[in-house]
């Protein structure tokens, strides 16, 4: 694609990035026809194709956002189906954050789409206050009905988070047996709070799979919920290089994840702070040494089995299978652990989770949950598993079996406790 940024707006290394990853595009359209909004609503503009031109030229005439491009750019989960589709290469989704930091120094959103967002960014990164809002949420369920639909999202995981909201405090965690690796675990924001016994499941697989686990006092939310609606992120970024620094001088061999929208933005730390002399190196350390949890369970090798167990649908989060490039892994993971796995047909597509996506675009959120729950459907598992607290929380409702995390199978079938959402 061609592009006609001047040389003044060049001497911004990331306008040059915003320049190159443009440039990179053809307009061969491959994308679209993998693209979820496009899929939905067959408008140009609500595809990867579309948002590219639309955020170039807003980027070229330097000018403030639009309201058009303001509403397309907001419909875009930040899936990177199109990333995965794309044969030359183009960074979707550098451009698009690039895109969404402009809008939100440019444009001036209507009040209340003002205050849902930093509600959003403020709330849902801090776990005690997380915890309140959804206690307050679950007062709310009898007047659901006269809430904006936006709201309603959120008071649905009131309910899911009731009575399991431990957090892991940070201290140390000794492998069970011979040490075989020594690894960070982010205990992550939201995750904790809905549904605390991922986390559980995850120290238990780890040590039991000789794994010790830390969890480094100073690491908070991962940033990327507030990254994604378009907010200065970089401090908290610093503040979690800074922190898994410190813990590198006592030995790290990885720094795990076990949600993948985490995992994704974790690993993209090193570019995010690509500009920074000070901490360039340590944040392209920190992304080097993330991984998600299957990635880990791989190298350990899983010991033990549930010979016969139920048949499992895996739905591959977009954030691991685009974002991380990591798909087969986790099944072969169940496979090995004695699952019948199958596929969901269209499994490339968003399940309509996407952080907060399903608060912000609620009407297209249900739509693409409604699309997945059906292809669900149509494979008759008795479990559906994911990797990724948002996918689980959308496909919970509705279902009409347990949507479980991956690793709390992996625990069940290597010897931990049938998962809590199963009994
Ligand atoms: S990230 Fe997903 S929704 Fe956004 S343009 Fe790409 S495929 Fe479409
Ligand atoms: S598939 Fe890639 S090159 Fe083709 S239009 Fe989409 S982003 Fe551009």
């Amino acid at each position: 694609m061609q592009t006609h940024f001047s040389l003044a707006q060049l001497a911004d290394p990331e306008i040059r990035d915003a320049d190159a990853i443009l440039r990179a595009c053809v307009h061969c359209g491959f994308c679209t026809a993998t693209c979820p909004t496009y899929v939905l609503l067959g408008d140009e503009l609500d595809g990867p194709r579309g948002r590219i031109y639309l955020i170039k030229e807003m980027l070229e005439r330097g000018r403030p956002a639009t309201p058009t491009v303001v509403k397309h750019i907001d419909r875009c989960l930040s899936c990177l189906a199109c990333m995965t589709t794309c044969p030359s290469g183009v960074n979707y989704m550098h451009l698009v954050d690039h895109g969404r930091r402009h809008i939100a120094r440019t444009y001036r959103r209507p009040l209340l789409d003002r205050w849902i967002r930093w509600a959003l960014a403020t709330i849902l990164p801090r776990p005690d206050a997380f915890r309140w809002a959804l206690r307050a949420a679950g007062l709310a369920q009898p007047i659901q009905g006269l809430l904006p639909a936006r709201l309603k999202a959120l008071l649905a995981l009131a309910p899911r988070s009731a009575g399991r909201s431990a957090v892991i405090a940070p201290q140390v965690f000794p492998a069970e047996g011979p040490r075989r690796l020594r690894v960070a675990l982010l205990a992550g924001c939201v995750q904790q709070v809905i549904d605390a016994a991922i986390n559980q499941a995850t120290l238990r697989l780890l040590r039991r799979h000789g794994a010790e686990v830390v969890v480094v006092p100073g690491v908070g939310c991962c940033g990327a919920l507030a990254h994604h609606l378009g907010e200065d992120v970089l401090d908290r970024v610093r503040a979690n290089v800074d922190a898994w620094t410190g813990e590198l001088e006592r030995g790290l061999d990885a720094i795990v994840m076990n949600a993948s929208g985490c995992g994704t933005m974790v690993k993209d730390y090193g570019f995010l702070l690509r500009g920074d002399p000070a901490y360039a190196a340590k944040a392209a350390r920190v992304s080097q040494l993330a991984k998600d949890v299957s990635e880990v369970m791989q190298d350990l090798g899983l010991k033990g089995s549930l010979p016969g167990g139920p048949c499992v649908a895996y739905h591959s989060a977009c954030s691991l299978q685009h974002g991380q490039k990591i798909h087969a892994g986790p099944r072969q993971l169940l496979q090995r652990a004695g699952f019948e796995v199958v596929d969901v047909p269209e499994g490339h597509l968003c399940c309509g989770s996407a952080g907060t996506y399903n608060m912000l675009q609620p009407e297209l959120a249900d739509a693409l949950k409604a699309r997945k729950l059906g292809n669900i459907a149509s494979v008759k598992p008795e479990i559906v598993a994911a990797g990724n607290i948002g996918c689980i929380a959308q496909l919970s409702a509705g279902a009409g079996v347990p949507v479980v995390h991956t690793v709390e199978l992996l625990d069940w079938a290597t010897g931990g406790p049938r998962p809590q959402n199963m009994a």
